[in-house]
């Protein structure tokens, strides 16, 4: 039965060469599988044609190849492309493909729901189901790398940690996520042009910058003043400002590195005078650069779009101490491709 079979792509290269070998066969043959399950993307030992017959047979006796399908794809009037995604086990998570002018990226998921309790964000209604595995997440990007190829004549360029899920509650199959992608048994894609985002786990964040990992951090900030961020991020009670700004510090004297804070502006909630000035002390810590990102309402709740007068100040201000800032025009609102509004509502 194919559920006692294991998942051939949860074998290192290494082990498939040591199968292969204990199979009588050439340690070489594990290096043959092994490119087909990764960098052609194999979904049948069918496909496999420099295998033998019988070879294909004996693999298909013991293994399965767990794929991910894309169940539907949904296009924007702008061009973004939303995946529902459906895992061997029948969950579904989404990922998106965001093409500009000169670049596409991939925004995609770490885990099926998240285990955090943003109040904002839509992912954070669907409770935490599982972590994803490392060859979900890779395949999320190669699905998203032939769309790109597809409809923008281009491959992808970039990757973002920020569909859903919390990347830093499912760390070493993220890591080993990435280390597929940018590997050139994988995708060759550059580590530079990945974007790990997380709502602050600041040991998590130490074992990065332990790590050397070579990506980029980005954390959702929101607020710099310990009792708003808790009101809208409940687990900033237990992972307060200054164990992440400690983090922080610790990722980039590690990594130099600069850091950036993705930003929403909330009506009564993060825009006063005091909002703005916290922010800027914040991001005096460590070289940092601001994203201050459109809000998505994800229904008629407690949450609005602060006034652009508010906006504005925040810009004004964080200018004036010369630390750079963005301000991110969502893309993909009318398919609910948009940041935090990821809830498998198809
Ligand atoms: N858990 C990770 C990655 C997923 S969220 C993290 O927290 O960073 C990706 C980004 O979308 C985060 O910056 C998050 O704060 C933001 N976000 C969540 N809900 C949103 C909403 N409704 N509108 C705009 N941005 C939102």
């Amino acid at each position: 039965m194919a559920a006692s079979k294991k998942d051939i792509r949860a074998l290192t290269k290494e082990d498939l060469r040591v199968f292969f070998v204990e199979q009588g066969d050439k340690a070489f043959r594990g290096n043959q599988v092994y490119e087909w399950l990764w960098q052609k993307s194999a979904h049948t030992f069918e496909d496999m044609t420099n295998v033998s017959k019988e070879t294909r047979q004996m693999l298909e006796d013991n293994f399965v190849i767990n794929h991910i399908e894309v169940d539907t794809m949904q296009r924007s009037k702008d061009g973004t492309v939303k995946n529902a995604v459906r895992l061997h086990d029948g969950l579904v998570v989404e990922s998106v493909l965001i093409p500009t002018a000169t670049r596409t990226t991939a925004c995609v998921s770490s885990q099926v729901g998240c285990s955090l309790d943003c109040k904002f964000c839509a992912t954070a209604r669907l409770k935490r189901m599982r972590n994803l595995n490392p060859d979900e997440i890779y395949d999320q990007v190669v699905a998203i790398d032939k769309e790109s190829r597809l409809y923008h004549n281009r491959p992808l360029s970039n990757i973002v940690f920020m569909g859903m899920g919390e990347p830093l509650m499912n760390y070493n199959n993220v890591m080993k996520a990435i280390d597929k992608i940018t590997s050139s048994e994988g995708l060759g894609m550059s580590a530079k042009r990945i974007t790990v985002s997380t709502s602050g786990v600041p040991k998590m964040i130490k074992k990065m910058a332990d790590d050397d990992v070579k990506f980029n951090l980005a954390v959702s900030l929101h607020s710099a003043i310990d009792e708003v961020r808790t009101s809208i991020m409940p687990f900033n009670e237990t992972f307060p400002l200054i164990d992440l700004k400690e983090a922080l510090e610790y990722w980039y004297a590690k990594t130099k590195r600069k850091i950036s804070y993705e930003y929403v502006v909330w009506k009564g909630i993060n825009d006063t005078q005091k909002d703005v000035d916290a922010l800027v002390e914040f991001c005096k810590h460590v070289p940092s650069k601001v994203n201050i990102i459109e809000y998505n309402p994800i229904d008629d709740g407690d949450f609005k779009q602060a006034t652009n007068e508010a906006l504005e100040n925040y810009i004004h201000a964080l200018e004036k101490n010369r630390i750079v800032v963005n301000v991110r025009r969502s893309r993909g609102k009318d398919i609910d491709a948009a940041c935090g509004q990821l809830a498998n509502k198809k």
